[in-house]
């Protein structure tokens, strides 16, 4: 018998594969890349390492599908709405779980294995969100989630055989003291994402995302801007993004693409801003007067801006610091 599960990097999904392997099912896993990991901003992937790391300590095969371009959409106009931030949990799993489909039926796994725990997670966790999740990916009683199974109605894997209900366990809401004391007791210590993450859950990050959404900028490039640096609305058009350290600087100099444009102070420390979108001189003032705010300007309240459009010849500007006031006004 072969069975897909789907693994997060987190404690949850791995216990659910763990228990059901143990039950002697062959198991594939299965992980989707998305833009809106945070298990590990500095590296996009960090999910995908993380669920790398399970399947060699659990034994089994790892499947990676990129759902970046349909994700976009889900987030962008989700049938069953968001989550208290810009979370479209339903149509997430929605989503995922056909993808799961289609590979169950490709590699020929006849059920799917999930580490949901009912009650969990307020939106996509609760009994009616689980039946509307098996019914519009079209799996209704073909998802087997282990650590809550008791709880929930017999599926097709238990009524068949395939694994023993027995096994399987009663957990539910949000403690997650039941899920440290199993990893415990099968001496699983690397967990390192315990309990998954996603971008999308972050107040900060829902904000500046239903911004950039606002203003019809929703695309690839500006949600990897997200997640760095210190954002600011300039004009309707127009954004700077000022790095925080150096290696957000670093960062927003990786970033940077034809027409951006670049701010760096000149002789003194002070981070690197990105400007995206549509600049005149005044802009290209006001850009260059919020860099200089960050500056270590040692008591001076001017400092000299290095700026380009890329890819044209560096320029530079003299400017004042930008005030308290017009700073936090422009401050997404
Ligand atoms: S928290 Fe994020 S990844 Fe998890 S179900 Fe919700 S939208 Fe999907």
């Amino acid at each position: 018998m072969k069975a897909i599960a789907l693994i997060s990097g987190g404690l949850d999904s791995t216990l659910a594969t763990k228990l059901i392997k143990e039950q002697g099912v062959e198991i594939i896993a299965l992980n989707f890349k998305t833009p809106f990991c945070l298990c590990d901003r500095r590296i996009s992937s960090g999910c995908l390492n993380y669920s790398r790391q399970v399947a060699n300590n659990l034994g089994i095969e790892l499947k990676v599908i990129n759902i970046s371009d349909e994700f976009f959409r889900v987030v962008e106009n989700p049938k069953h709405g968001y989550g208290s931030n810009m979370n479209p949990c339903i149509d997430c799993r929605i989503l995922k779980f056909r993808k799961a489909k289609e590979f169950m039926q490709e590699i020929g796994a006849s059920f799917l294995v999930t580490g949901e725990v009912l009650g969990q997670r307020p939106m996509s966790q609760h009994r009616q969100a689980l039946n509307i999740i098996d019914q519009e990916s079209q799996l209704e009683g073909l998802v087997l989630r282990p650590l809550s199974a008791k709880l929930l109605p017999e599926t097709i894997p238990e009524r068949e055989g395939w694994v023993s209900r027995d096994k399987l366990l009663n957990f539910s809401g949000r403690t997650r003291r039941p899920q440290i004391a199993l990893a415990k007791k099968f001496n699983l210590k690397d967990y390192a994402c315990p309990a998954g993450g996603c971008l999308l859950t972050d107040p900060e990050f829902a904000k500046k995302l239903r911004e950039l959404i606002r203003h019809q900028e929703f695309n690839k490039d500006n949600v990897e801007l997200l997640k760095l640096g210190r954002h600011f609305r300039l004009a309707p058009e127009t954004k700077l993004v000022v790095g925080r350290n150096e290696e957000e600087n670093k960062r927003l100099i990786n970033l940077v693409g034809e027409g951006d444009y670049l701010f760096m102070p000149k002789d003194i420390a002070g981070p690197t801003s990105l400007g995206r979108g549509a600049f005149n001189e005044e802009l290209i003032k006001l850009a260059s007067s919020i860099t200089c705010r960050y500056c270590d300007l040692n008591g001076n309240s001017i400092a000299n801006i290095i700026y380009k459009r890329i890819p044209k010849q560096e320029k530079i500007l003299q400017v004042p610091a930008t005030d308290e006031t017009k700073l936090q006004a422009l401050r997404i």
